[in-house]
Order: structure tokens, then sequence, then C-alpha cells
């Protein structure tokens, strides 16, 4: 007779370290894009981040898919500024 012990201990591996570096990178390669409340962030089955500009579907002086980093936006509004 065989048991039916199913007592797995699945080890956690989910360890996410902090983003700070990380985001301080995207700020210097994507530009203003990277925290503008307009953006969308969009990930490819291969692992890379596109940035789309949602401003672009109502306003076709925005480009959908700006070309990175964007130093500078008529259309920038960052994040959380709650206006
Ligand atoms: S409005 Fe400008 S800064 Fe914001 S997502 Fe669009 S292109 Fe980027």
């Amino acid at each position: 007779m065989g048991g039916m012990g199913g007592m797995g201990r699945t080890g956690g591996m989910g360890r996410m370290g902090r983003m700070g570096r990380m985001e301080k990178d995207e700020r210097s390669r994507i530009g203003l894009c990277a925290d503008c409340l307009h953006a969308r962030t969009i990930e490819s089955s291969r692992g890379s981040v596109f940035y789309l500009c949602l401003r672009a579907e109502h306003d076709p002086a925005y480009k959908k898919y700006p070309a990175l980093p964007v130093r500078s936006c008529a259309g920038y509004e960052p994040k959380g500024s709650g206006v």
C-alpha cells in the first residue's frame, strides 16, 4: 500500500529586489516617456519593452511609438502630478 503524502514544500523564489536603480536607468534610456502619464509600456514576447504614447490616439502631433529617448515633449505630464 502506498502512502499518499503530498507534502511538497516549494521553495520561495519570489525575491524581487528594489527597483530604484532600474528606474533611474529607464529614465535616461527612455527619456520623458518613462514617467509620463500618457505612456503605456508594452512587453513583447521576446521581453523587450516598447513605449506607447496614448496621446497619439487622439492627437496626430504625437507618435504612437515615439523614438526614444524623448528629451522634450509638449505633451509630457509627470505621473502622479494630480493636476
Ligand atoms: S506625451 Fe510625450 S512624454 Fe508622454 S508618452 Fe507621449 S511622447 Fe512620451
